[in-house]
């Protein structure tokens, strides 16, 4: 096996049995951009100069024991909404083109800490808002599976880079869904915390009462490794929470198969008296055939392991798109106010005599159509005479939605559900239709509105060879049951690689 296709923790283990050098492993990575970035462009920047000399302090670092983490010398990738000190941090919009931040996120903190290496910043759309990456300023990300399709978004640069082998983890961000479809359409794992798990300090902020860091990887055990890194009360974030007794990277990784030969085993300990609603709704019309079959089968295959395999229902199913885009964009359109065109570099081209004229020059021609959007969406939500009709009655369907996975949680230990009703759609045709590209967000949102961890892996190829997710939602701060229910899945499944060769994928090679 290449380098470049090794799962985060495995490569870690080389590296600290000293099989493979940080620097090695980083180098892998960067050659590997170099074959397949032409085509992918999963990076906005990469930085291979800086990447090797942390690579070789990693080394040293290593050497001298300075780290007790498995992931010590691992290269991941990180989306370019979280600040790095030093390196350009753009959220894919020309209004941030220019900005170095001076200070580093706390979660991107917390993996450099732990040794991990950082090669550079991924893709995404603009401002984190879309769900197919193209509407960034750098143009989109392809889909490594095809690339004539969309990666999903707007995470889509960290999870493409990850099934294309340019690093082995990737930090995405989720305020409805963006770790967990593009996840879904790119084969890749990724979990979406619950709020307040992670420190938010450093990442722009989209959605501010929506938005979490999350961890992707090419397998449950590794997002389970690296999200064991990232969770932790942070002072700088009022919002994170002191990790509760079931949030340690051990609960984490329980049911991790230590070895292939065991994972089977391991997997029908994990879905042994695992209780799983189905929440009907999800699999209702408009979700394509090929992912209703993927979800009925792991259903299936799950129940004969042992699990508890029930239909339920939320009852709000209807509403929670309405009440996340009136929220997220109330929210947007108050924390993108402070792009001005006098703070983080960005001023329009021609001088003004008036200071309205210059703020309204900058933020014309720093936005782009989607993001313009939103804050258009999101004051006019918030206006005086429209506050109640829109957004009080959102934050009252939000209250709702709580109470009902509340309820079902009494019952349930996690709950399984596509990640999106579709596979990755070809490029271009989301932006004709930006309507139609919310409803597409229809299985993420809830679990965002209520706070909740939800995490989403490959599960099979749809007909037309395209890989399906299976998203797996989990009561709050219940990660350690979400990561059982993923390690159940991956069990009944079999090792991934196998399945989309089996299966026939259309990868064209650009894929792990
Ligand atoms: N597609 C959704 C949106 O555009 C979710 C994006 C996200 O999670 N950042 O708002």
């Amino acid at each position: 096996m290449e380098i470049w296709e090794m799962t985060a923790l495995a490569l870690g283990q080389s590296i600290r049995a000293g099989k493979i050098s940080s620097e090695e492993a980083v180098k892998a990575c960067l050659e590997r951009a170099k074959q397949v970035e032409t085509d992918v462009h999963a990076f906005v920047h990469l930085d291979g100069e800086r990447a090797i000399q942390a690579a070789r302090a990693a080394d040293r670092g290593i050497r001298e024991g300075r780290y007790d983490s498995p992931l010590a010398g691992v290269p991941v990738a990180v989306k370019d909404n979280l600040c790095t000190e030093g390196m350009p941090t753009t959220c894919c919009s020309r209004i941030l083109e220019q900005f170095v931040p001076p200070y580093t996120a706390e979660a991107v903190k917390r993996l450099t800490d732990a040794g991990a290496v950082i090669l550079g910043k991924t893709n995404m759309d603009e401002f984190a808002m879309g769900s197919t990456t193209e509407t960034s300023c750098f143009g989109p990300t392809k889909n490594p599976w095809d690339v004539s399709r969309a990666p999903g978004g707007s995470s889509g640069g960290s999870c493409a880079a990850v099934a294309a082998g340019e690093c082995a983890a990737a930090l995405g961000s989720d305020t409805g869904g963006s770790i967990r479809q593009p996840a879904s359409w790119c084969g890749v794992t990724g979990i979406k915390p619950t709020y307040g798990a992670v420190s938010r300090y450093g990442l722009i902020a989209y959605g501010s009462s929506l938005d979490q860091v999350g961890p992707i990887g090419r397998d449950t055990a590794d997002c389970a490794a690296l999200l064991g890194l990232l969770v932790g009360r942070d002072p700088k974030d009022a919002t994170s929470a002191v990790p509760g007794a079931h949030q340690s990277m051990d609960s984490f990784l329980k049911y991790a198969p230590t070895s292939s030969e065991t994972g089977e085993a391991g997997g029908e300990v994990a879905a042994r008296g695992l209780r799983v609603g189905i929440p009907e709704a999800f699999l209702g019309e408009g979700t394509e055939p090929g992912v209703q079959a993927a979800i009925r089968e792991a259903a299936e295959r799950l129940k004969a392991m042992g699990a508890t395999v029930e239909p339920c229902s939320l009852g709000l199913e209807e509403y929670v798109i309405p009440a996340y885009y009136v929220i997220a964009s109330a929210e947007a359109s108050s924390n993108l106010e402070r792009f001005d065109g006098v703070k983080y570099g960005f001023r329009a081209d021609q001088e003004e005599s008036d200071l309205h004229g210059m703020y309204k020059r900058s933020r014309s021609q720093g936005f782009g159509p989607e993001v313009k959007r939103r804050i258009l969406l999101g004051t006019f939500v918030l206006s005086a005479g429209y506050y109640d009709a829109y957004y009080l009655k959102a934050l009252k369907v939000r209250a709702l939605v709580r109470q009902a996975f509340d309820r079902v949680f009494e019952r349930y230990d996690v709950l399984l559900a596509p990640a999106a009703p579709s596979t990755a759609v070809p490029l271009g045709e989301s932006l004709a239709d930006p309507l139609k590209m919310y409803l597409g967000d229809i299985d993420t949102v809830a679990v965002n509105l209520a706070g909740l961890p939800g995490l989403s892996l490959p599960w099979g190829l749809d007909g037309q060879g395209l890989p399906v997710g299976l998203q797996l939602m989990g009561n709050r701060f219940r990660e350690d049951l979400v990561f059982r229910a993923a390690f159940a899945c991956e069990a009944a499944r079999g090792p991934w690689k196998e399945v989309w060769k089996r299966e026939g994928g259309i990868s064209d090679g650009k894929t792990v």
